[in-house]
Order: C-alpha cells, then sequence, then structure tokens
C-alpha cells in the first residue's frame, strides 16, 4: 500500500511561463510562433538537454542558457535568430513559477486519502520561498533539496535522506517526476515505484523505457485509487 509520494517541483508541481515568453520574444523580432508550437519547442529542448547535457538544467549559467535558446530555435526551425531571441529573453524579468491549475486540490485529495506527500526536488535555495508562495509548503510532510543537503537526483543518497526523514519504506513510496534520467533513474536506485509526466505521450522520451508515463501529475490520484482497488 502507498503512504507516501515524493514529486518533483518543476514542471511536476509548478510550471513557469516560458512558451509566452517565447512567443513574446519572437513577435520583438518581427517572427509569429503560436503558443504550441512555443510549448513544444520548450518541451523537446527541456528533453534534449535532461538526455544529452544531464546536471546542466540546474546550473542555470550564461553559457547554458544561451545554448538552451539555441536548441529551442532549432526546434522551430529558426536557428539563424537564436541570438537576437536570446538577447530579447535576456532583457525579461526572472521567471516566476507558479503552481498548475490542479496541484493543490492534488495533494489535498492524496492526503484525504490517507497519502502524505512530499518533494524530492533539484534545485537552490529559493525552493522553500517558491512552495511557500504557492501555498505547497503547507501540504508537505518533507522537503528535500539539493543545495540543502549537497547531492542531487539522480544520486541515491537525495532519495534516502527523504527516505530517513519520513521513516517510510520504498516499497510504500511512490515518486513523481518530469525528468527520467533525473526522477526515474534515481527512484529506482532506491527501488521507488516512479511514474514520469511527459507532455502529448511520449514526444522527446521515445527512447526511454518507463513503465509509467503520464501527462499531468494530478493523474496519480487515479493510479494511487486503482492501487487501493487492486489490493
Ligand atoms: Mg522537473
Amino acid at each position: 500500500m502507498v503512504k507516501q509520494i515524493f514529486f518533483d517541483l518543476g514542471l511536476t508541481l509548478v510550471h513557469n511561463d516560458m512558451p509566452h515568453r517565447y512567443q513574446t520574444a519572437f513577435q520583438q523580432i518581427g517572427q509569429d510562433i503560436s503558443l504550441s508550437q512555443a510549448s513544444r519547442a520548450y518541451h523537446l529542448a527541456n528533453k534534449y538537454f535532461m538526455r544529452e547535457r544531464q546536471g546542466a538544467l540546474s546550473q542555470k549559467s550564461e553559457s547554458v542558457v544561451s545554448d538552451f535558446h539555441r536548441c529551442v530555435c532549432q526546434y522551430l526551425g529558426a536557428e539563424s535568430v537564436w541570438k537576437d531571441f536570446s538577447n530579447q529573453l535576456k532583457q525579461m524579468e526572472r521567471p516566476v513559477w507558479r503552481c498548475f491549475d490542479f496541484t493543490l486540490n492534488m495533494l489535498d485529495e492524496l492526503n484525504n486519502m490517507g497519502i502524505k506527500t512530499g518533494l524530492i526536488s533539484n534545485w537552490d535555495l529559493s525552493c522553500r520561498k517558491v512552495l511557500e508562495k504557492n501555498d505547497i509548503l503547507s501540504r508537505l510532510n518533507c522537503v528535500v533539496v539539493s543545495e540543502e543537503v549537497g547531492t542531487e537526483k539522480p544520486d541515491e543518497k537525495i532519495f534516502q535522506e527523504a527516505l530517513r526523514l519520513t521513516g517510510a519504506d520504498p516499497s510504500e513510496c511512490f515518486y513523481v517526476g518530469d525528468n527520467y534520467y533525473d526522477d526515474y533513474i534515481g527512484s529506482q536506485k532506491v527501488s521507488m515505484p516512479c511514474a514520469i509526466i511527459n507532455y502529448q505521450g511520449k514526444l522527446g522520451i521515445e527512447e526511454v523505457d518507463c513503465p509509467i508515463v503520464i501527462e499531468q501529475a494530478s493523474e496519480v490520484v487515479d493510479l494511487m485509487k486503482k492501487h487501493l482497488m487492486t489490493e
């Protein structure tokens, strides 16, 4: 029986408005792209970096950010404008992380089912502020942040720290995240079952072998209800 679910944070419990920003930046350099084109390119660039540049996204260095913008433009078939696009984006304010529409209800529903909810995140020291501002913090029984504990996913130590803090057994836990290489590979090192979130089926993660792929974290509520019924 699942007693504890741990979540990833970015693009699992919270999202930013990058696709909107991409659309605006393209408008500013005189080109039109739709929001769905921008969302798709953002998704594919994220998946490319998760696979080919593991660990780079959490560094947020200037050169990684530039490379990411170039990658987005490649997926949009607009590589020739990537420098102008990147300059427009760098002039904008830092992106804000907000809850998905379903996040708080999902956490409440799981808690009402008797399932505790925690966080294991590769994030800097701003993590708890993001959680607090979004009313998430009070809904979690355990928060493990990479920069606070000095180890990051997919290292098994960060998962072991969450298990130590909650006293939970991995067989009674479940993990939900959007990065196969950090979230799935990492959780498997401590034998914790895991679901991976991915946009549009397996778009961008065709190479991975993960038994449970869902479109958004809220689907975990139904997964848990089915799981309870089959016990
Ligand atoms: Mg994530």
